[in-house]
């Protein structure tokens, strides 16, 4: 039987480390953290790492890869490892790593992952093909936008002319249709152990300036010029009607079953459903995460829903620690590792 304590877990400092390394400590691994210089002091203050790599840049990874492997570090990657290091370059990851291969290429590309979605039978907000057919209100998304910053919205084809003159540079973009409804954002996990699938959670976003704008008047909003912006703050956590529960069961069901046509043996561990919820309570998911998201760390001592099943406080990180020690227990590492 293999022993955790030949292993340690490892994450970039940022993101949602805080959560990942204090469910690695509370299933008993040691840990390392790997910190942009000058970002080290929270790991430190809190006390989740037992040992800091620093390096300038999060882009350096591959630099400090080898003393990750000599130490029979498991890296986790999380989003922030998707927006600086980048998506493609988890295939060139040598280190032990949690995750299905290739599974992030996935969601790192729009339209890969809207086949992804419309294939496991989710609904989908519409794609307008072109500003010609804008005949609604509308979100256009530029590819390679971080965190929803530099989005804007349009309800003709006049206006849609007049902003996009303001991103020159722009590198492409696709024009969605705009659910008018409340954000929500489904945490799962999927354990190829167990076999089974969990929801953790659900989250909402905290956007600057899109949660902010009803703080002025309609009239001040106009003659300040305001856009809707979206770039992400922080997250709120978030309990859903309980009827919504089965359908978001079967949604996470059928992704899962959708994923094994994707890549090879299928998604596992944390993923997220982001969506918007109409009135008439359709889901409309306009993004998934194949790894962690931070909509999970209001959720460090567990959320509403862990708590019905877990004895004990269960965040997605910790659960992602005790997949790998089961593994590990198991004789099975290599069933979760990318
Ligand atoms: P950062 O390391 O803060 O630059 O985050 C990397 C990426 O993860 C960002 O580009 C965001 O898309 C995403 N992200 C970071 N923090 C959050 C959060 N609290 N909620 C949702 N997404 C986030
Ligand atoms: P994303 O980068 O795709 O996660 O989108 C950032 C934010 O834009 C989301 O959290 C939503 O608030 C908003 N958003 C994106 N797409 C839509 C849509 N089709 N309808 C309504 N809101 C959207």
């Amino acid at each position: 039987m293999g022993k955790i304590k030949d292993y340690r877990i490892a994450t970039l400092g940022s993101h949602t480390a805080l959560q990942i390394l204090k469910g690695a400590h509370d299933e008993g691994f040691k840990t390392i953290c790997i910190c942009e210089k000058g970002s080290e002091r929270p790991y430190q203050s809190y006390g989740v790492a037992d040992e800091i790599i620093s390096v300038d840049s999060f882009k350096d990874y591959f630099k400090i890869e080898p003393q990750l492997i000599k130490k029979k570090a498991i890296l986790i990657p999380h989003g922030s490892f998707v927006a600086h290091v980048g998506a493609s370059k988890a295939k060139e990851i040598k280190a032990m790593h949690y995750g299905a291969r290739g599974i992030l290429e996935w969601e790192a590309d729009r339209e890969k992952q809207r086949e992804w979605l419309v294939k496991a039978g989710i609904k989908v907000p519409k794609i307008i093909k072109s500003p010609k057919e804008i005949d609604r209100t509308v979100i256009i998304k530029f590819h390679g936008a971080k965190g929803g910053q530099g989005y804007f919205l349009a309800n003709n084809e006049r206006q849609f002319k007049e902003r996009i003159k303001e991103f020159p540079d722009n590198d492409g973009y696709v024009i969605q249709e705009y659910i008018v409804g409340v954000p929500v954002y489904t945490h799962y996990f999927y354990s190829k152990l167990t076999g089974e699938l969990e929801i953790m959670g659900f989250d909402k976003r905290y956007e600057s300036n899109a949660d902010s704008i009803g703080r002025i008047a309609a009239k001040d909003q106009v003659d300040a010029n305001i856009h809707t912006t979206y770039t992400i703050v922080g997250n709120s956590s978030l309990v859903v009607r309980e009827s919504l529960l089965p359908g978001m069961f079967e949604m996470g069901d059928q992704v899962v079953a959708a994923s094994k046509k994707l890549v090879d043996g299928g998604l596992f561990g944390p993923f997220c459903l982001e969506g918007v919820i109409d009135p008439e309570l359709n889901y409309y998911v306009f993004e998934i995460s194949a790894r962690i998201v931070a909509g999970t760390n209001p959720y460090i001592e567990g959320s509403p829903y862990t708590a019905l099943k877990y004895k004990e406080p269960m965040s997605t990180g910790r659960r992602l620690a005790r997949d790998i020690k089961m593994a590990i227990e198991g004789d099975q590492l290599k069933k979760i590792l990318g």
